[in-house]
């Protein structure tokens, strides 16, 4: 792999700050530890500028290049936090925790940017300045709009954002993204049936919101087969129903269901919940019923901007060539809030392989430290490449 060659020598010396991490998974904004090791390490490397605190727990490090003549200021970002799971994996770095775990890879991907860090402030070959976000809270948290807010874009001056996420079961040393949409604007929504409560015995008696709550979750399942055009992309999912009472001989009086929607496209989306609400209140009504409906959006669409594409297509063929690098994948309707620094600034976002492997969010699911170098060096020709010295 024609990655930098020192990144791949330095692979067992990053693989080891990844495995302190998978030992020690935290969650959300509450990363005491985390965000301690990477400070250290960044001191350690002689970063020029190191701000804790950005965005609650956020890290900021700053690397000048040889020459800031250029004006030119790139940002890089990683996520750090871990998932609330009891991991099942078999290796030697197992976490210490009961249930949290390190299920995305977010400990690769905070390592990976460690040691682009670690070349970018040794070699300092570019002109211009590289600022590393360490993102907190990236699983349902809110952590990159949480750095925004707190002014990451604007204290800064980052220009463009470039961020990565590995990816099982595509091939380790290869990289895969697409300009545009890639990842889906993430929702959840939670349906409250009211009905009557009463004898098993006697439903005519009772308002049945366990009857209800099955159709409405049938309901809804039509309105992306038969209302979204069929080339449009939509997910809608109940994930959960729950009624107030399990009891074998009683109709429970509420029931409530709990679910997450989907899409690349807002006139979509928009359609969407607006059915959903009709479709739910209606449903609940024929079987004599309420329901209310609550809509939470959750982070945007991760919309790729064209030319900073160009740009990560780039330096991913430099560092594994052109046939490794997967130009145009179909988007994937999973959610990522790095979509919220896109929002404020032209950037993209690729894959990278993580070869056979568990699915993300799994309990035996594991980062492959083979993925390192290709991705340290992605960083680190992003730099070299935008800012030429
Ligand atoms: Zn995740
Ligand atoms: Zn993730």
């Amino acid at each position: 792999m024609p990655v930098k060659n020192s990144l791949a020598e330095m692979q067992p010396e990053i693989s080891e700050w990844r495995h302190d991490f998978h030992r020690y998974p935290e969650l959300r904004f509450d990363l005491p530890r985390t965000t301690a090791r990477v400070v250290a390490l960044l001191t350690e490397f002689g970063v020029d500028d190191i701000i804790e605190g950005v965005g609650t727990s956020g890290v900021v490090a700053v690397i000048k290049g040889r020459s800031t003549a250029s004006g030119k200021v790139i940002g890089f970002r990683a996520d750090m936090d871990a998932l609330p799971i009891t991991e099942l994996a078999q290796h030697d770095y197992v976490s210490t925790e009961s249930g949290k775990m390190h299920a995305c890879g977010h400990d690769g991907h905070t390592s990976i940017l460690l040691g682009a860090a670690k070349y970018l402030s040794e070699t300092r070959n570019f002109d211009g300045t590289v600022v590393l976000a360490f993102q907190p809270a990236e699983e349902g948290g809110g952590g990159a709009r949480a750095m925004v807010s707190d002014g990451l874009m604007d204290r800064w001056d980052i220009q463009e954002i470039y961020g990565l996420h590995n990816m099982p079961d595509l091939p380790v040393g290869t990289f895969a993204i697409r300009p545009g949409p890639l990842l889906a604007a993430s929702d959840f929504f939670e349906v409250t049936v009211q009905g009557r409560g009463g004898h098993g015995a006697m439903p005519h008696s009772a308002k049945d919101t366990t009857l209800a709550s099955a159709a409405i979750v049938m309901a809804l399942q039509q309105i992306v087969a038969r209302e979204v055009p069929a080339l449009g992309a939509a997910v809608v999912s109940v994930t959960g129903i729950q009624t107030d009472t399990m009891a074998h001989n009683v109709i429970p009086g509420s029931a409530k269901l709990t679910g997450t929607a989907r899409f690349l496209d807002l006139s979509i989306q928009q359609s969407v919940v607006k059915r959903m609400g009709e479709v739910i209140a209606g449903t609940a009504a024929v079987y004599g019923c309420e329901a209310s409906f609550d809509y939470e959006y959750g982070v945007p669409v991760t919309e790729n901007h064209h030319e900073c594409t160009e740009y990560a297509i780039k330096a991913a063929k430099t560092v594994v060539g052109a046939q490794h690098v997967a130009t145009d994948i179909d988007p994937l309707m999973g959610g990522e809030d790095f979509s919220e620094m896109l929002e404020e600034r032209p950037g993209a976002f690729i894959f990278l392989g993580n070869g056979n492997s568990a699915s993300l969010h799994h309990a035996e699911y594991n980062f492959n430290d083979d993925a390192i170098p290709a991705g340290c060096s992605w960083f680190v020709e992003l730099a070299e490449q935008r800012m030429p010295t």
